[in-house]
């Protein structure tokens, strides 16, 4: 039996000795760090912060320690987290590799793969990026084109996909492929892992309303992929795809607890922002719609401690399903209070005129309704949640 009030001063012990002041403060989207090649860190304090949790394990604690993870417990794991959450310390490293291909790379790859992808993962030494959607399969993504012919020792593969974030600063992408077209949709798909630097893979950056681009078309054209970079069993990716999607919508619905970037509590910043009386915001109707989001999220947070004693429990439960929806809509809403107290500070979209915590909240508020369409839109989930969970009839 795990003594885990014991872990806990342990951990907390160990984080105030290790953990930088400067790094226990919100972090804007700028200073994230996320590996990589061209990774870079934003303070020498960035850099300490993170190679002391490597260290540690404590990048992944739960993973393994033969692979650089901590080899801790599911409950060992969440107390890391709590602690660091409660001293407002950031997250080391921002990882895709981290939150979705580090999972399926654990319950699908050989030993070699493990033990050649999840350590460089866990080190930050090679950042990946999600190669799924493709223009015209998105919410329908079994029905992807891109595919990969058997060459006997390597896989050729053609095509392309869209919307692939940050496919211009990633050194490995994660991708779903056909490999039979002549079968039922979902099982003709393999699941590959290509390094970026294949002679025949390009990236094409997709300019958005912003005038940045965080999103890319990747092109694939005659790119020969080694066999050995098969995740699982040929034409069984479309199975992987649907456990590595398990573990990006439980990262998207836990948004509004874990976001990397600044987590800003709408009812302190209305504080900062709004007038106050007795202790009291006097604006009555943000008051009230205040006090609705705070109620909704501790039930959301309620629900997520709950879906955790289940899963350790080992209890099968329909909760998770409906928490990408609930948890990315919150967020949503989130946004829109947060510029509503702001006012016409919430404006900014860059300028020195304004903090960097009004330019995230901004910037935030775009991505919250993006959130509602990564991993699967609101709309999507809805049916999920209709047939999963409901049990209604298809029509
Ligand atoms: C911020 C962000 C990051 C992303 N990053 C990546 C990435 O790194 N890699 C990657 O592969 N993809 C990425 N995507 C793409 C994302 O997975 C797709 O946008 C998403 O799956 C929806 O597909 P689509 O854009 O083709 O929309 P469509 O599938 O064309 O949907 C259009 C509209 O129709 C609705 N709709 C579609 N089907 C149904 C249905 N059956 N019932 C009801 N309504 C329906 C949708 O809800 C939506 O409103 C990202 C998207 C966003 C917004």
């Amino acid at each position: 039996m795990e003594n885990l009030e014991q872990f806990r001063i342990e951990v907390r012990q160990w984080l105030e000795l290790n953990c930088p002041d400067s790094q226990r403060h919100p972090m804007a989207a700028k200073e994230q760090y996320w590996g990589g090649r061209t990774g870079k860190f934003s303070s020498a304090d960035a850099r300490l912060w993170f190679e002391r949790m490597r260290d540690k394990g404590w990048i992944a604690p739960e993973w393994p320690a033969a692979y650089g993870g901590g080899g801790l417990s599911d409950r060992q794991g969440k107390i890391i987290k709590e602690e660091v959450k409660r001293i407002g310390a950031r997250p080391p490293l921002v990882s895709i590799g981290i939150w979705m291909l580090g999972p399926a790379l654990l319950e699908y790859g050989s030993e070699e793969q493990k033990q050649k992808h999840i350590r460089a993962i866990v080190n930050g030494e090679i950042r990946w990026c999600q190669g799924y959607s493709e223009p015209g399969s998105g919410s329908d993504l079994a029905s992807l084109q891109t595919k990969a012919e058997d060459r006997g020792d390597h896989f050729l593969v053609n095509g392309s996909k869209i919307w692939t974030t940050s496919a211009d600063k990633s050194d490995w992408i994660f991708c779903l492929v056909r490999t039979d077209p002549n079968v039922k949709k979902q099982a003709g798909i393999s699941f590959l892992l290509i390094d970026m630097a294949s002679a025949g893979v390009s990236v094409s950056p997709i300019r958005l309303i912003s005038g940045e681009s965080e999103f890319c078309q990747t092109f694939f054209d005659n790119v020969q992929v080694p066999k050995e970079n098969l995740l699982a069993e040929l034409n069984s990716g479309w199975s992987v795809a649907k456990f590595l999607l398990v573990h990006e919508r439980k990262l998207m619905s836990e948004l509004g607890s874990d976001s990397p970037r600044q987590v800003m509590a709408p009812n302190v910043v209305a504080h900062e922002y709004l007038d106050v009386e007795n202790g009291k915001l006097v604006d009555p109707q943000l008051r009230s719609e205040l006090v609705d989001y705070d109620m909704s999220m501790h039930a959301i947070a309620l629900t997520h401690f709950r879906t955790f004693e289940e899963k350790t429990a080992g209890v099968h439960s329909a909760a998770p399903l409906v928490m990408k929806y609930v948890g990315t809509e919150a967020e949503k809403i989130k946004s829109e209070l947060l510029l509503a107290i702001m006012g016409s500070r919430g404006l900014g979209w860059e300028g020195e005129q304004f903090t960097d915590q009004e330019i995230d909240t901004l910037r935030l508020w775009a991505m919250s309704k993006a959130m509602t369409i990564a991993g699967g839109t609101s709309e999507v989930q809805l049916n999920v949640i209709a047939k999963n969970v409901l049990q209604l009839p298809k029509s």
